[in-house]
């Protein structure tokens, strides 16, 4: 058997006819995810016709224009709106439709639970964990881009997953990549899994000028186009640091394994080092459509119309190490994931709340690391072992309060 033989009688797949035939719910189909992934599902529906990739539930937390006119065009059973006030509005909108509505947190948790094949987990924030745990009881394989429901709830996350047939396929770009790139049976082969980091658009500012930055600065990101909050946890490396924890939870590595390079041209996104000497590592242009059409598609690879790697273009390739002095959160997050129990969830609350702080206008840009180590020092706790949903729950509701009152001290 010569050696392409072999590889595919190993990688033996069907045919792509079930893979366009899997029905897809999108939770959070607004946010900047959502809407590529819409954008993957219409690009299919143009390349293979228009029954590929039918949708079950598209949901929304606060934007209902942006919700009407999805629904509308990709035609989902049942379009969901988070905030209850706006559901007699989203009926009226899609009244005559055929479209079934619904309004409120239970509502998106039950769309999570309906029986569709895929659910992209694209809702920001610890606010996707229970729709998320949903999804996953029930089976469902879970196209997963949020990173702060593994993070805040790892443990709990992993239990669920093993008591069922539901499958993660990560979406977070870095973790896409090593998914694409590193098999889980080599563990013992892996000397070290390496994360690039673009390292924002503060990555060559000094303290003084990153004491002064702007919400608008902050979200500028110099190769992705992001939700407001990742955008932030991107200049700080805060987002780096959840993706280590969340890389140690979906593939079971050790801290010692895991590393963080500073990559600017976002072209690299993991690299996996063996012991014999090799590197395996992934590229593709910074477009999460990519890595959106891999989840829906996996194991087999449908066309996406993201846009395609052009290196003389890119021309050059280059590698730092991270800075943490300047992007304490790094350095923060980092310590939460060795210190494991309940660190992590409450890194991630207090993060949610300075970075909504900041974005508001109410703390510094050099404030948001300073909230969130604040918090874990005043936090009782956080040694604890992250055992339950209802644990995790509390403990991420008191680390939101207190670093709330963080957040107010700070600006007095
Ligand atoms: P976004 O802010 O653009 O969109 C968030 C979506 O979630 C919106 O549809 C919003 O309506 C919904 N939502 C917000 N709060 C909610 C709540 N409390 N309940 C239910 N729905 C709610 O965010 P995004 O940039 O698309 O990121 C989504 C998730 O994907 C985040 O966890 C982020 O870390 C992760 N991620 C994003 C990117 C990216 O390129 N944007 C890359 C990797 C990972
Ligand atoms: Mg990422």
């Amino acid at each position: 058997m010569n050696a392409l033989a072999a590889h595919r009688s190993r990688i033996e797949m069907p045919d792509l006819s079930p893979v366009l035939a899997r029905s897809v719910t999108v939770l959070g189909s607004t946010g900047s995810i959502g809407v590529s992934t819409l954008d993957v599902i219409e690009h299919a529906r143009t390349c293979y016709g228009a029954d590929a990739l039918p949708v079950e539930a598209l949901t929304a937390q606060s934007n209902l224009s942006g919700l009407v006119d999805q629904a509308r065009r990709i035609k989902p059973k049942i379009a969901v709106i988070g905030d209850e006030k706006l559901y007699p509005d989203l009926k009226a909108a899609l009244s005559g439709s055929g479209i079934d509505v619904a309004a409120g947190r239970r509502a998106v948790i039950e769309a999570a639970a309906r029986p569709s094949d895929v659910v992209m987990v694209a809702i920001m924030g610890a606010a996707a964990l229970e729709p998320a745990l949903a999804a996953v009881k029930r089976g469902a394989t879970v196209a997963l881009a949020n990173k702060e429901c593994v993070v805040a709830a790892g443990a709990v996350f992993q239990r669920a997953l093993a008591g069922t047939n539901a499958a993660v396929i990560p979406v977070d770009s870095e973790h896409n990549a090593i998914f694409q790139v590193f098999r889980a049976a080599d563990l013992d082969e892996v000397e070290r899994v390496t994360l690039t980091a673009s390292g924002g658009p503060f990555r060559e500012w000094t303290l003084e000028h990153m004491r002064v930055a702007t919400p608008a600065q902050a979200v500028a990101h110099p190769n992705w186009s992001m939700g407001a909050k990742i955008s932030v946890d991107s200049a700080t490396l805060m987002n780096k640091g959840l993706e280590l924890i969340e890389a140690h939870f979906l593939f079971a590595l050790p801290v010692e394994k895991l590393a963080v390079v500073v990559h600017p041209q976002s072209i690299v996104h993991c690299l996996v080092s063996y012991m014999d000497g090799s590197t395996l590592a992934h590229l593709s242009a910074p477009d999460m459509r990519t890595p959106i059409a891999h989840a829906l598609a996996w194991p087999r690879r449908i066309s996406s119309p993201s846009r395609k790697l052009d290196l003389p273009a890119v021309a050059q390739l280059t590698f730092e190490a991270p800075d943490f002095e300047r992007f304490r959160c790094l350095a923060v997050a980092l310590d939460c994931l060795r210190r494991g129990g309940l660190a992590p969830t409450i890194l991630n609350a207090a993060n949610e709340v300075a970075v909504d702080a900041f974005l508001n206008g109410r703390i510094g840009f050099l404030d948001i690391p300073r909230v969130v180590e604040t918090t874990l020092d005043e936090s009782s706790g956080a040694n604890t072992a992250a055992e339950s949903l209802d644990g995790v729950l509390a403990a991420d509701a008191r680390a939101r309060e207190l670093a709330g009152n963080v957040c107010r001290r700070m600006v007095m």
